[in-house]
């Protein structure tokens, strides 16, 4: 991630980049406003592959389903290529919550 920021830092003109850095400089508005409007953008979006199986999704396909999930600042987003990759996703999502649950539940026992 560190090396594709760079990467785009780079493509960026002198222009660019003393806005860029103003910003920064000034609380980060613009580029937080921006980021945000990428984010809601994209979690309108299928993912390129799908969760389960890897395969590549074919964005015309009617069959393409996307999850999003999770607190608002740590939302999460899973593309499945049909609904049997989708319910393995969700039963192996049940699973680990169950596991994790009883984990929380044997580390508060009062021994
Ligand atoms: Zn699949």
């Amino acid at each position: 991630m560190a090396r594709r920021f760079e990467e785009v830092i780079s493509a960026l003109e002198y222009s660019e980049l003393m806005r860029f850095k103003a910003d920064l400089d000034s609380g980060a508005a613009a580029i937080k406003k921006n980021l945000e409007e990428s984010i809601k953008k994209r979690l309108k979006e299928h993912e390129k592959t799908c969760a389960t199986c890897s395969s590549s999704l074919n964005f015309y396909k009617t069959s393409n389903y996307t999850l999003i999930f999770g607190p608002d600042d740590f939302r999460k987003k899973a593309s499945f290529c049909g609904l049997d990759c989708m319910e393995y996703f969700i039963s192996r999502l049940k699973a680990s919550r169950a596991k994790s649950s009883e984990d929380n539940i044997s580390n508060t026992r009062i021994e």
